[in-house]
């Protein structure tokens, strides 16, 4: 491999950056959220927790999201609670586009103080990961318990569990001084179709993967952050003893959401006269929200 000029720093502003290490059979993603993460962020105003939360989910849906090869392809995160102080935490990729929200209970979240633990949050939680492929290729779901430390550790026991593909996915977030800056590299042992999978299930050992997890592994927080460092450095850093590894440009990453008026008119427009009567405020319009935009939209229908 060799190293990028540093004039590439911008190459993958906003972008994801693949890359796969052939001889290991191991891919990886990993992304800097920059402006999409700013733009989705204020449209909220959530408390510091809670925007720490929904960075770190949107890296990781980013990251996931990457994976898919289908621009009409989408993956969706939900993390729910029985008891927590966040009652939802939603958050979707399609095609390059990311958003998401938290529905949480201000007072309970106040009493947590200011770095509440994943458990805190949440409870006893689960994070439900849905892949829909486009082009109808279907439809698959993992659910999981909110265990460990962070969202990242849920979703690497998702790949193990529902997929079976060890993965190691590592997030940074930072928040200070109104910004919030994100990141995260997710890794993983490539199963090479389903030859591969077999010989994943049949073999408890895999060298290859190991030495790669401990490369992987050995990331840091300020790497992932550095705006000053590029994307192909840190896969520099980390693989540069590698026999060959290859890098390819993934999606730019922008804030993005389906809702419009005309979306709302046309979902409106399939409910029976009668629901549509009650749902109708005094100047006759009904008031659709947009969880993920904080909006409000007043639909004459
Ligand atoms: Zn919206």
């Amino acid at each position: 491999m060799t190293q990028t000029d540093p004039a590439a720093v911008e190459t993958f502003s906003g972008r994801t950056l693949a890359f796969t290490i052939p001889s290991r059979d191991t891919r990886g993603r990993i992304v800097r959220l920059d402006r999409a993460l700013d733009e989705i962020l204020a449209t909220h105003d959530y408390p510091a927790p809670i925007t720490h939360l929904l960075a770190e989910a949107l890296v990781l849906a980013a990251l996931m999201g990457s994976l898919l090869k289908d621009d009409g392809s989408q993956v969706t995160m939900q993390a729910q609670t029985e008891a927590g102080a966040v009652n939802l935490l939603v958050c979707d990729y399609k095609g390059g586009e990311l958003r998401g929200y938290v529905d949480f209970d201000h007072s309970r979240l106040a009493e947590l103080g200011a770095n509440p633990s994943l458990f805190a949050l949440f409870g006893k939680g689960y994070l439900a990961i849905t892949f829909d492929v486009a082009k109808g290729k279907g439809r698959y779901q993992g659910i999981v318990p909110l265990e460990g430390e962070t969202l990242a550790e849920a979703c690497e026991a998702y790949f193990f569990q529902s997929e079976q593909v060890p993965t190691l996915i590592r997030t940074a977030v930072r928040s200070g001084g109104g910004k919030c800056s994100a990141a995260g590299m997710l890794v993983q042992h490539l199963p090479d179709g389903e030859e591969g999978r077999e010989r994943l299930h049949a073999r408890l050992d895999h060298p290859e993967w190991e030495h790669v997890a401990i490369l992987a592994g050995s990331v840091k927080h300020e790497e992932l952050l550095d705006s000053a460092l590029s994307l192909e450095a840190i896969v520099w850093r980390l693989f540069h003893e590698e026999q060959e590894v290859r890098i390819e440009r993934g999606a730019a990453i922008e804030r993005g959401c389906r809702c419009s008026i005309e979306h709302y008119q046309d979902v409106l427009s399939k409910f029976p006269e009668e629901d549509r009567k009650e749902m109708r405020d005094d100047e006759g319009k009904i008031v659709v929200d947009c969880a993920f935009c904080s909006k409000k939209f007043p639909i004459e229908a």
